[in-house]
Order: C-alpha cells, then structure tokens, then sequence
C-alpha cells in the first residue's frame, strides 16, 4: 500500500500553507478573439507533448522492442513550446498541460514550467507523469508554478505492475502521489487506465486511496491507440458505464455522492467522509464531445484538433520557416474550423481520406506517445 507519508504531516514550510486556489490571473498581452469551432465550442485548454521517449513500456502503449523516436530535432524546441503557449495565451488559452511520452525525461522540464507559468493570460500549469522521475523534480516544479500532476499507475501490485509496464518502480510511483500532496499541489490526479482481466480486480483498492487523500483517482476507458498491442482481442475493453454499476454497488451502502469534477469528468463521486473524489472518464465512448475544450499539439509539433483525427497541422514546419504569430494564430484558427462534431466523425473522416477501414485508423502510429496520450 501507500507509504505512510502522509500521517507522518512532513512540513514543506510555505508550500504547505499555500491556497487551493487557482493563482491570479495575469491578463494577454494583445488579446485576439477566442479560439472557436465551427461548432459553437471554444478552446481554452492546450495539451502539450514535450517528448516521445518514455522510461516505461506500457503493453497497451508500446511494443516490447520500443518504437523508432523522432530525432531531437524533430521535436519543438523549448522557446517554440513557449512561443505557441504565448500566442494561445492570446487566444483565450487558460490551462496548459505537459504531456509526453514522460515529459520528466526532458531535461529542461522545470524551465518550461517555470516560463509557462509566468507567461501572460496562462492561469494555470499541469503535468501528467507516470511518477518514476517526478520525485527528482517535485520541489522545483512546485516552486516554478506547476498546478496540478496527473500521475498515471494501474496496479498497485508490483507484479502486475511490471506486467503492465514492463518495468520496475511501483515504489516510486507511490512515492510521487504522497509527495505531490505533501507539497501542497492543488489538483492530484491518479489515472488507471482500467482493463478488464488485467487491473479490473483493483478497481475498489483505488478507490480506496481517496479516503486519507486529497486526490480524485479517475479510471479511464482503454482506448484503441496501440497499434500493436492488446486492443485487438477486444477483451480487455471494460466501459465507463460498466465501471460506474461497480462502483456505485460496491459504495451502495456508504452513501455515495455524485460530485463535480472536470469537463471530461462525466462520472464524479465522492463517499461521505472521504478525502477524495473518484471518476470515469469515458475516453473510447466519447460521449463528451460536445464539451470538449482541447487543443493537442504532438512532441514533432502538429496541432492536433481531435484525439481521433489523423490530420496533422505542421506547425513546427511553419514556425521553422520563419512564421508571424499572425500565421501561427491562422493555422490554429484553420485547424479548428475543420474540427469535426465528435470522435465518430474524426474518425470516419480520416478512412474516407486514407482510403481505409474506420477500424484501421490508428494502427500507424507506433505509439500512444506520438499523440501525447
Ligand atoms: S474524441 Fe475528439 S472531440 Fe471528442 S473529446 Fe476527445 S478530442 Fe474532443
């Protein structure tokens, strides 16, 4: 189980006294009209991939061997990660996530953050990790402004653990939940990716983990993004709707609560007494498309307007090539109009175009970590 750290109340001094709240909000310079589709939505919120590589190989991820990364090159450079972040920023872009692969393998993590935070109309900073580096860097991100950590763990048993993974370093993972809210991070996230006959007997146990903690632990539905992997059978598919019955007749008898959570938190709940919060996100139904908010930009730098869209906008060629923030601004705004109503239509658009079966999308790509997750 978790370390015992949190009873053991370690003092962080002033980050243990610091608010919850979303730190003041530093207005845009130039602020342009807000990034909107052609359906009515608007974007405020941008997920950001810093890196491909990634220490773990997660089987419904990777392939044993690994995959063919990009060249350093190919991936954005800190001051052009920074750059987009400004012109979003003018754009009405309010929340920036930190994605990878693992983004603690870049090197200059700290100082993304650190400059992102501090960039004009940004509010507020996150990061998702799979905890193995997290611990190294934890006290400097807190102190260069990170809001919130996503920390990414399916087991909490080591073998299973290794079994998912193909790696070591539950120990750490733990390490980096009780540490994360030791120093007094506002948000907490725990994400299991939840797979039937592989994690699904864990599903209580994480639930458990919100009643000392104040951390939402959000079970994600198993999407189609490993090319290789273990989608194919089918059988480890386990739905939103099938988590939520087991959920709520485990907590029956507890006096479970739904709650309010996040925009893509469609099943929230607390139990009376609880610390925490426990969600499902149903990512493979994607039955919050009209609420979505999200702009993708992938570590090779191509803006991505939907998770299940296979058009890559080269922003990275644009900027290199020596682009105004007006072109930069262009591309974000074409990208968008061209977005489609859901994950269905992304999808069926993108067969119709490479002249392929709809459940043929997907499969080139190597790697979820080419997408950012
Ligand atoms: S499937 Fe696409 S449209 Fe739907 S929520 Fe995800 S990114 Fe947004």
């Amino acid at each position: 189980m978790l370390n015992n750290s949190l009873n053991q109340k370690k003092s962080y001094g002033a980050f243990a006294s610091e608010s919850k709240s979303a730190p003041q909000e530093n207005l845009p310079l130039n602020p342009l009209p807000p990034l909107q589709d052609r359906h009515g939505r608007t974007f405020d919120y941008v997920r950001i991939a810093v890196i491909e590589q990634c220490n773990l190989r997660c089987t419904y991820c990777m392939p044993e061997e690994g995959v063919k990364f990009k060249e350093k090159d190919m991936v954005l450079r800190t001051d052009e990660i920074l750059r987009v972040v400004e012109v979003l920023a003018r754009m009405g872009v309010r929340k920036v996530r930190y994605t990878g692969g693992e983004p603690t393998v870049r090197p200059d993590i700290v100082d993304i953050v650190a400059r992102t935070a501090k960039t004009p109309g940004v509010k507020a900073v996150h990061l998702t990790t799979n905890g193995l580096l997290f611990p190294k860097y934890a006290r400097d991100l807190r102190e260069a402004g990170l809001f919130g950590v996503n920390i990414s763990l399916d087991s909490l048993q080591a073998d299973k653990f290794e079994s998912i993974t193909r790696r070591s370093g539950l120990e750490k993972v733990l390490e980096s939940i009780d540490l994360a809210v030791e120093l007094g991070f506002p948000r907490v996230k725990v994400n299991v990716v939840l797979m039937r006959g592989f994690n699904e007997d864990e599903l209580i146990p994480f639930c458990e983990l919100t009643k000392d903690r104040p951390i939402t632990v959000r079970f994600i539905e198993f999407m189609p993004f490993d090319a290789h992997q273990i989608w194919e059978s089918g059988e480890h598919f386990a739905s939103a709707a099938d988590l939520c019955g087991q959920i709520e007749s485990f907590y029956q008898g507890h006096g479970l609560q739904p709650t309010s959570g996040t925009r893509t938190e469609h099943h929230i709940y607390q139990v009376p007494g609880y610390a925490g919060k426990v969600a499902v996100i149903p990512a493979f139904t994607r039955s919050l498309c009209g609420n979505c908010s999200r702009i993708r930009v992938t570590a090779d730098g191509s803006i991505m307007n939907c998770l299940y869209s296979e058009e890559p906008y080269l922003l990275k060629d644009l900027i290199r090539n020596g682009a105004s923030d007006d072109d930069v601004v262009a591309l974000f705004r074409k990208a968008f109009d061209e977005k489609h109503k859901d994950g269905f239509e992304a999808k069926k658009a993108a067969s119709v175009a490479a002249k392929i079966n709809v459940s043929d999308i997907s499969r080139s790509r190597a790697s979820m970590t080419q997408i950012g997750g």
